[in-house]
């Protein structure tokens, strides 16, 4: 398998290589050269895998040139620090509604499947293709990936990591979670802006030639952990055909029947790995975009415009608090027919205007493919306390804006075909917004973040996860804060 950029088409490289680079030099993304596609038999039978051993089946395919014993030893390593014996468990609230349960991972998001793999990928593809620098891992963080890639990361000889994370836009244990990091070869940063400022700012440090004849005489190298990266990617196409397949296995489902996917969306990243599913001959009826009042993709989904000029709002679900939405890159490509000059163009769009606009032919493929709608502040908080109530199952506010579009959709096209719905966070990382949406009385919600935690416990008869009760104890280690035009200055420690 070979993978070529979306603003390019031609020059293809190998796996190792679009590892390490994270980015195409072009500005582009990689993307496969071709999808590869699974028999009928070859889906029944992943029934009988065990999660790692269908992890290392599906990557085989996307992983030309590593050899087989080495991915399955990576995928065994990747996963043995998940809490849950499957791995990402389906808990059916119905018939209809399969929540696939992403969270089980060292820091309870779902950012931990792609990347507690992600650093093994990473040092054997610079291995083959015999880079010797040391590789710095630069990270725009809007609360998940930053904690994930550093626990990933943490201590791997040979590579730093340096994590920026919006100010004020994370929740406490998001920021906890960061703040006490162990491991020398770690850098935790608080920038005065949001997001996407963040994510401009470390794009900006990838493709500054100066920065990179900096580091270049010092022996380093630049690499990402953000979705960009396709070892990000792949991992996660593995849950899903996971999800089908115990689906299939008590029965839910039968074989061979198509269901929904719904995912609560912001980098479209997680839901771009169901497209690849789908594309590899995965049962898809229809993908659902879930956004929240930062609506920028279900908008395009609707409309067939792209418009990031608006207000950046800040929620519950901060890891989707983004207006500019990177992997969203890889589907215009496909649906543009691999048109690389066509995706130029709206990149281009998006760069000078803060806007594109697509129409006719690429906008059906696309209509046809998702669905997408928002749930609002007041929506989110409803759904947890209903879904509470009714189903007495405990979700986080991300997973919340997945279950009220999920419901949306039914409504709006009265397809209620079995759904596996993404949950992407433990409860426990949004303990103020779940208590909060949880208690009939909103003046007993304590201040302390902890408090609220156990409250949260004592009421479900769960426990808090072992990565977040631990934190309180924790010394914090990170304090820097820096403004995005200083961002490079950072890069030292
Ligand atoms: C990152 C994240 C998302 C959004 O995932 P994308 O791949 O960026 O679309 C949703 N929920 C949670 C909890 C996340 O951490």
């Amino acid at each position: 398998m070979q993978y070529v950029s979306t603003r390019e088409g031609k020059c293809p490289v190998s796996a190792a290589q679009a590892i390490v680079r994270g980015i195409s030099p072009d500005g582009g993304l990689y993307v496969p050269l071709e999808f590869p596609v699974f028999t009928c038999d070859e889906i029944a039978s992943m029934e009988g895998m065990r999660y790692t051993q269908l992890a290392a089946f599906i990557l085989r395919h996307w992983l030309v040139g590593f050899a087989d014993i080495r991915i399955a030893s990576m995928c065994e390593a990747a996963y043995q620090r998940f809490t849950a014996p499957r791995v990402t468990p389906v808990h059916s609230l119905d018939a209809r509604r399969h929540v696939l349960e992403l969270y089980h991972g060292p820091t309870s998001a779902f950012k931990d499947v792609a990347l507690q793999l992600l650093p093994h990928l990473l040092v054997e593809s610079a291995q083959q293709v015999g880079e010797q620098r040391d590789i710095l891992i630069l990270v725009a963080t809007s609360g998940d990936t930053g904690k994930a890639a550093l626990e990933g990361f943490a201590d791997v000889p040979g590579v730093r990591i340096c994590v920026f994370y919006p100010e004020g836009g994370v929740s406490e244990v998001q920021r906890l979670q960061m703040a006490t990091q162990q491991g020398e070869n770690t850098h935790v940063v608080a920038v005065h802006g949001n997001f996407d400022d963040a994510q401009s700012g470390v794009k900006r440090l990838f493709t500054d030639p100066a920065i990179a004849a900096q580091l270049d005489a010092q022996g380093v190298t630049l690499s990402s952990a953000n979705s960009i990266n396709l070892g990000r990617l792949i991992p996660q196409i593995v849950y899903y055909f996971s999800a089908y397949a115990q689906l299939t296995a008590n029965g839910a489902i039968n074989s061979g029947d198509a269901v929904n996917i719904v995912v609560p969306t912001g980098n479209f990243g997680n839901i771009l790995a169901a497209a690849y599913a789908k594309n590899m001959g995965l049962p898809v009826k229809k993908l659902v975009c879930a956004s929240n009042s930062n609506n920028v993709l279900s908008e395009f989904i609707q409309t067939g415009v792209y418009d990031s000029n608006r207000e950046f709002h800040l929620t519950t679900s901060p890891s989707m608090d983004i207006l500019i939405s990177s992997n969203l890159e890889r589907m215009l490509y496909e649906i543009a027919g691999r048109d690389a000059g066509a995706v130029q163009g709206w990149m281009n769009d998006l760069k000078t205007q803060g806007r594109y606009e697509i129409t006719g032919q690429p906008l059906e493929t696309l209509q046809n493919l998702l669905w997408g709608d928002w749930a609002g502040e007041e929506e989110v908080a409803q759904t947890i306390a209903k879904t509470w109530r009714d189903d007495r199952y405990l979700i986080d506010p991300h997973t919340a804006v997945a279950l009220c579009v999920h419901q949306k959709y039914v409504q709006a096209t009265g397809d209620d075909a079995p759904a596996v719905i993404a949950s992407t966070a433990s409860p426990y990382k949004f303990g103020t917004a779940v208590l909060g949406a949880v208690l009939e009385n909103p003046a007993q919600l304590p201040q302390d973040e902890f408090e609220c935690l156990n409250l949260l416990a004592e009421r479900s008869g769960q426990q808090i996860p072992e990565g977040i009760a631990s934190l309180k104890a924790l010394q914090v280690r990170h304090t820097a804060v820096c403004d995005i035009q200083d961002m490079a200055h950072e890069l030292t420690w």
